[in-house]
C-alpha cells in the first residue's frame, strides 16, 4: 500500500503543496486502498502536477475540469475511490461552476483544494481567493475586490461534507481526507497551501497566527449548519477542522432508481463495426 512513486516533484521547495501530496498518500493508505483502487484527477496550475506524483490511476486533465472527470470516473466505476484535486484559481474561477453543481449533485468523490490565494504556475496574478488590497502585476495597486468564501459557499449550495485544513499540520489533514473518503457523498476539503515564492502575504506564519482550530472551539458541533456559518462569518473563514458533515442525505448514485449493481466499467460496451458506422451516420 505504497502510495509514493519515483516522480520528484517540481514545486518549489517549501511549497505548502508537498504536504497536500504526503496526507493524500498516508490517508488513502490509512483507509485501506490499495493504489489501483485510487484515482486522482486534477486540473491546471502548480497543484494540478499532484495526480503525476501518487502512485495511483492519475488524469492530469484540463483547466477547471477536473470535477467532471472525476465524476464520470465514479459513475462509471463505483470501485474506484476518486479524488479530484487543484488550486484555488482552477476549482474557484474557471471552475467554480462544476465545484458548484458537484456540490449539489453530491457525487461520492473527494476534492481536494490546494488554496494558495494566487496564480502561482503563471507567475503570481490575483486569484478569486486573493483578499481586497492584495497587489500583484495583475493588480499593481491593490486588489478591489473581495476574496471568494469558499467554505459558506459550499455550505450554502447543500455540501454534506466541508472542511479545511493548513498545510503544515500533516496530522490534522490527513485526518480529514480520511474522513472526506470515508464519507459517502461529495466532500470539500479546502487547504491553505502557501506559494512561497509569489503570495508574501499569505505565509505559512500569517496563517499560524489567524487560523482557529475548530477542535479548540469548545462545543462546536460539525452536524450544525447554522453553527458551521456563523463561525465561519464571525472568523472570516480562517478556521480550520471538520467544519460541516450530514452524514444522512444520500449520496447521488444511491438516489438513482436503477443503478446497475454491475458498474457499467464491467459492462462490454464494445460495438461491432457496421453498428458504429450506422451511429456515426445518424449523427452526421
Ligand atoms: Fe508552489 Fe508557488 Fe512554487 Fe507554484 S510557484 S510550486 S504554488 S511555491
Amino acid at each position: 500500500k505504497d502510495f509514493r512513486n519515483n516522480v520528484k516533484p517540481n514545486w518549489c521547495p517549501g511549497c505548502g503543496d508537498f504536504s497536500v501530496q504526503a496526507a493524500i498518500q498516508r490517508a488513502s493508505a490509512n483507509v485501506g486502498l490499495d493504489p489501483e483502487q485510487l484515482a486522482v484527477v486534477s486540473g491546471i496550475g502548480c497543484s494540478g502536477r499532484i495526480s503525476g506524483y501518487i502512485n495511483s490511476y492519475g488524469f492530469h486533465g484540463i483547466h477547471g475540469r477536473s470535477l467532471p472527470i472525476a465524476q464520470g470516473l465514479k459513475m462509471a466505476n463505483r470501485e474506484l475511490t476518486v479524488i479530484a484535486s487543484g488550486g484555488d484559481g482552477d476549482g474557484f474561477a474557471i471552475g467554480l461552476g462544476h465545484t458548484i453543481h458537484a456540490i449539489r449533485r453530491n457525487v461520492n468523490i473527494t476534492y481536494i483544494v490546494m488554496d494558495n490565494q494566487i496564480y502561482g504556475l503563471t507567475k503570481g496574478q490575483t486569484s478569486p481567493r486573493s483578499s481586497t488590497g492584495f497587489k500583484t502585476k495583475s493588480t499593481p495597486q491593490g486588489s478591489i475586490e473581495p476574496a471568494l468564501a469558499p467554505m459558506e459557499m459550499a455550505l450554502t449550495a447543500g455540501a454534506t461534507f466541508v472542511a479545511q485544513s493548513f498545510s503544515s499540520d500533516l496530522k490534522e489533514l490527513t485526518a480529514l481526507i480520511e474522513a472526506g473518503l470515508n464519507h459517502e457523498g461529495f466532500s470539500l476539503i479546502n487547504v491553505f497551501s502557501p506559494c512561497v515564492t509569489y503570495n508574501k502575504i499569505n505565509t505559512y506564519d500569517w496563517f499560524k497566527e489567524n487560523l482557529t482550530k475548530l477542535s479548540d472551539v469548545e462545543g462546536y458541533d460539525p452536524s450544525n449548519k447554522e453553527e458551521a456559518m456563523s463561525l465561519l462569518m464571525e472568523k472570516q473563514g480562517l478556521v480550520t477542522g471538520l467544519i460541516y458533515q450530514n452524514s444522512h442525505q444520500p449520496s447521488y448514485q444511491e438516489l438513482i432508481p436503477d443503478y446497475s449493481e454491475e458498474p457499467l466499467s464491467s459492462h462490454d460496451i464494445r460495438l461491432e463495426e457496421a453498428t458504429f458506422d450506422q451511429l456515426v451516420k445518424e449523427f452526421m
